[in-house]
Parts: C-alpha cells; sequence; structure tokens
C-alpha cells in the first residue's frame, strides 16, 4: 500500500519530464533511468531512445546546432561521437514524425547511422553502457549553441517549419530627411 511519502517519491520521478534539450551526459542519463524506471509510467510505452552519427565531416555538435526538440520531455546530448535523443512518450511508429519536427534538415543528410530502443529493459540496457562512457568523451554544445543563437531562422510551429519575418528598412533615415 501507498503512503505519502512514497507517492512523493514517485511524483519526484517524473521531475525530468519538465527537461527540454540539451544536457549533460550524466544528466541525460539520469533523465531517462526515472522514466524508465517510473512505475507511474506505462509499461515499454515510456518514449523512444535513438543514437544518431553524423555523416562523415559533420561534427556532433554541430548536427546539436540543427536539433530543436520542441516538447518539454524531449533531450538530447553528446557523447562518443553520438548524438543521442530522448523522445518522452513518442511511439517507435512515430519516431520519423518527431525527428522531423526536431529537425529542420531530413535527419538521413545529417545522420548515417541510427540505433533505436523502446522497450525499458532495452533502453535500461542501453543506459549501462552509456553510463560508462568516461566523461572525457562527453561532449559539449558549442558557444553558440549556448547562447540559443539560431543557425537556421526558422521555427516550428507545431505544423511545419516557417521563416522568421525579419524587419526590413528600404531607406535609411537621412535619405528619408533628404525628401
Ligand atoms: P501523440 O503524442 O499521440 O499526438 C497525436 C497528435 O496530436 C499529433 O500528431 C498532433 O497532431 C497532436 N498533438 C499532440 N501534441 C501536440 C502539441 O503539443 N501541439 C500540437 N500542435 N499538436 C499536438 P503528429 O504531429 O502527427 O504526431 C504523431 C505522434 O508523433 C505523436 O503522437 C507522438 O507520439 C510523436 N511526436 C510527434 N512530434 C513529437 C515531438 O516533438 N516529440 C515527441 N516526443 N513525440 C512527437
Ligand atoms: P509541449 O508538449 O511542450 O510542446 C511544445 C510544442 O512542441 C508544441 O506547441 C508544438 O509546437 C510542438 N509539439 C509537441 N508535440 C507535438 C506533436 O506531437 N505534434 C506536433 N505537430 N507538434 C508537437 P503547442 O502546439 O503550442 O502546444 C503547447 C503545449 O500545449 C504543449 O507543450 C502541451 O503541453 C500542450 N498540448 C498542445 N496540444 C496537445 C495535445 O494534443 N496533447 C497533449 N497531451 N498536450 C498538448
Amino acid at each position: 500500500r501507498l503512503v505519502p511519502e512514497d507517492i512523493t517519491t514517485l511524483l519526484s520521478m517524473t521531475q525530468p519530464l519538465k527537461l527540454r534539450g540539451f544536457q549533460p551526459w550524466n544528466v541525460f542519463c539520469d533523465a531517462v533511468a526515472n522514466m524508465v524506471n517510473n512505475p507511474l509510467l506505462p509499461a515499454d510505452g515510456k518514449g523512444v531512445l535513438v543514437a544518431l552519427r553524423p555523416v562523415p565531416g559533420i561534427r556532433v555538435e554541430q548536427a546539436l546546432t540543427l536539433c530543436r526538440p520542441n516538447r518539454v520531455g524531449d533531450i538530447v546530448s553528446l557523447g562518443d561521437n553520438r548524438l543521442v535523443l530522448f523522445l518522452a512518450f513518442c511511439r517507435v511508429n512515430d519516431l520519423d514524425t518527431a525527428l522531423n519536427h526536431i529537425f529542420p534538415l531530413p535527419t538521413a543528410d545529417i545522420f548515417s547511422n541510427r540505433v533505436v530502443w523502446f522497450e525499458d529493459n532495452q533502453i535500461a540496457a542501453e543506459l549501462v553502457q552509456m553510463r560508462t562512457l568516461s566523461p572525457e568523451k562527453w561532449a559539449k554544445p558549442l558557444p553558440v549553441t549556448a547562447t540559443e543563437k539560431k543557425i537556421i531562422n526558422a521555427e516550428h510551429d507545431g505544423t511545419s517549419w516557417r521563416r522568421i519575418p525579419e524587419p526590413l528598412r528600404l531607406f535609411s533615415e537621412a535619405t528619408e530627411r533628404t525628401s
């Protein structure tokens, strides 16, 4: 039988759902572990873990600048030359739909290799592997990503990618004054 302290513990395990976007490797692993071990969430329905290896010539840090999770609970990290994404509550059949929302380019243009885990025990086993990665192999976002400067001037409005209009003045103040 549940006592209030247990409920508090269980609810605190849903905290990772409040994270979004880039997380350091250890924070990412802890967040996914909390999700997978949370008995309040549906068995084998916590979400999809996907590891993406960039095409030759693109660094993971560069690939990250193209990765824009919109949904709270969608988290990403970099390590061992892979970009790992956890898409909370995404079904495996919807993975391509979700990736199309998250990347403004076809993922096949950015990544040459994809590995997907979606059952609790698969995700838990991969986490054991991921936790063995030594900190010198963790990668950090480029400074430009850290300041959230957009590489492509577009945002996802829930349906499609839209360019963000920029105001453009056709005449300078000086020109206006001479008229
Ligand atoms: P779902 O979560 O069951 O959502 C089903 C449909 O409800 C979505 O179809 C979308 O039309 C609508 N919907 C759900 N949440 C939102 C929202 O926050 N905003 C808006 N505007 N609409 C929402 P859609 O877009 O074809 O996605 C199909 C499935 O793909 C989703 O099923 C989910 O499993 C997955 N998915 C899509 N985008 C994302 C994402 O950004 N992150 C994650 N984790 N999963 C996603
Ligand atoms: P959120 O779940 O954090 O999602 C933030 C934004 O990501 C959404 O803004 C939408 O632009 C995009 N997004 C997330 N999931 C999906 C998806 O499955 N399909 C599509 N097409 N886009 C997605 P938006 O639409 O303004 O929604 C704001 C918030 O309202 C969402 O935050 C969520 O908390 C809630 N919401 C909206 N629609 C739904 C829905 O169908 N189901 C649920 N469970 N929540 C929804």
